[in-house]
């Protein structure tokens, strides 16, 4: 279905922004490109004694601020498209966010728990090695997405390492502390979404203290996001992930469900909670829906049954263009991925420094900065969006893309 394609989402998303920009068209031809993309298809010997060959990708949209930055993705579901979709929204989130970075993405066609710990080290490192062409503490630094943890982050680091002959932490980030990752990184995208939503609320003057909080996705983005909330003084009444959810109208107990996840890897029979589907949680009427699975779960089939006050964008492209009109219409407060999720590489870009310097900084400093990014770009949006009678994703992409294209304009065109 041509709604479930994220490139063409990407690409619908971008053509709506650029129409509030006096671009020239060859500007805006170059931007809807990505800039490279690399596809490998590699060998993993698997625990049986047998090869199997693996397909993934790297995908850069843009250097025009600077080095390349994006996560890696582990999914059965991958695709090309979906790289250059990413991509591209990692290009309007650093710009955004204020970083000196382009975007990128990188993925392997896998279902990660499928592996043994043995296969999806082999699987990583061998996929680290391929990308290598690209990939770069200068030129290309990737971080976690979904199906990648720190873990695999400490394998890439230290894969290149190996063939660099010494040691190159800031290569990739997202990485365990001990090896020079930065403390505050595992839990800054999902404490970012909840500085948004605290925004949002303020904005909107709702109260923040109380309001029911729904999560969808309950890994690094949905778990911190729904544990900060609860931490925070929201109300988190329902979570779902891929096995199935739960749901308690008068609460969740946050701390427990999060040791019944990591106990049994899924928030499904989680006691003391009914369960609940997908489809129903995003059909909540909570104050604030926070989608932090996968792409295009609000689309035109469902966005009519969206009840949400916020709908805090913790995924990247979770909406469709075609559910944001349906949305937008019916006045729900659209905190978009660029904006909402965009605390993550806010201190993936700290850690970076940190690996350059070879200093480190204390938690209380790498806060301060993340909560000033995310509530600076997050009063930009809404001035933006005032100021233009635009809903708020156009307003972030109109601000990320004009800093790209001005930027692209004072580099020149090369020769
Ligand atoms: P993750 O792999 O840690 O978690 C993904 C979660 O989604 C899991 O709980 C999984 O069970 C759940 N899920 C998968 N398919 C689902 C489905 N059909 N229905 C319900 N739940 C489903 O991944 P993550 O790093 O938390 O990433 C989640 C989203 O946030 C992605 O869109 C990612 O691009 C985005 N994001 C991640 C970061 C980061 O720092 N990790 C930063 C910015 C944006």
């Amino acid at each position: 279905m041509a709604e479930l394609n994220a490139f063409q989402n990407a690409l619908a998303q971008f053509d709506k922004a650029v129409a509030h920009l006096n671009l020239e068209r060859g500007i805006v031809e170059l931007l809807r490109h990505p800039k490279r993309e690399l596809t490998v298809n590699f060998p993993v010997k698997m625990d049986g004694g047998d090869i199997r060959i693996f397909t993934g990708f790297r995908v850069h949209h843009s250097t025009a601020l600077g080095a390349t930055k994006g996560g890696i993705r582990f999914h059965q579901d991958v695709t090309l498209d979906e790289m250059r979709a990413l991509a591209m929204w990692m290009t309007w989130k650093c710009s955004l966010m204020g970083l000196p970075y382009g975007g990128a993405k990188g993925g392997v066609v896998v279902d990660p728990r499928t592996l043994s710990m043995r296969e999806l080290e082999a699987l990583t490192r061998r996929y680290a090695t391929e990308i290598s062409l690209l990939m770069n503490p200068q030129g290309d630094v990737p971080a976690p997405d979904v199906g990648t943890t720190g873990q695999i982050m400490a394998w890439i680091m230290d894969t290149y390492s190996m063939h660099l002959g010494y040691s190159m932490p800031a290569v990739v980030t997202g990485k365990p502390v001990e090896i020079g990752g930065s403390l505050g990184r595992n839990e800054a995208t999902g404490r970012g979404v909840i500085y948004a939503v605290r925004e949002a609320m303020k904005h909107l003057n709702l109260p923040f203290e109380g309001a029911t909080v729904a999560v969808q996705g309950f890994g690094n983005v949905g778990s911190i996001s729904a544990r900060t909330a609860h931490e925070t003084g929201m109300k988190v009444v329902a979570v779902t992930d891929v096995t199935g959810g739960a749901y308690n109208p008068k609460g969740l107990d946050l701390p427990a469900l999060i040791q019944h996840a990591t106990a049994t890897r899924s928030v499904a029979g989680f006691p003391g909670a009914d369960t609940i589907t997908n489809e129903e949680l995003l059909a909540l009427k909570v104050d604030v829906l926070i989608p932090a699975a996968l792409e295009n779960q609000i689309t035109s089939g469902n966005a009519d049954k969206v009840q949400c006050k916020v709908l805090a964008e913790g995924a990247n492209g979770p909406t469709t263009p075609e559910a944001d009109d349906l949305l937008n219409a019916k006045g729900v407060f659209i905190i978009p991925d660029i904006l909402c999720n965009g605390g993550g590489v806010v201190v993936s870009y700290l850690e970076w420094v940190q690996d350059l310097q070879a200093f480190f900084w204390e938690e209380e400093e790498i806060s301060r900065h993340l909560e000033r990014h995310v509530t600076k770009a997050f009063r930009r949006v809404v001035a933006e969006a005032e100021k233009r009678r635009i809903d708020n994703r156009t307003a972030a992409q109109v601000l990320a893309i004009q800093r790209v294209a001005e930027v692209t304009l004072i580099r020149g065109i090369y020769p």
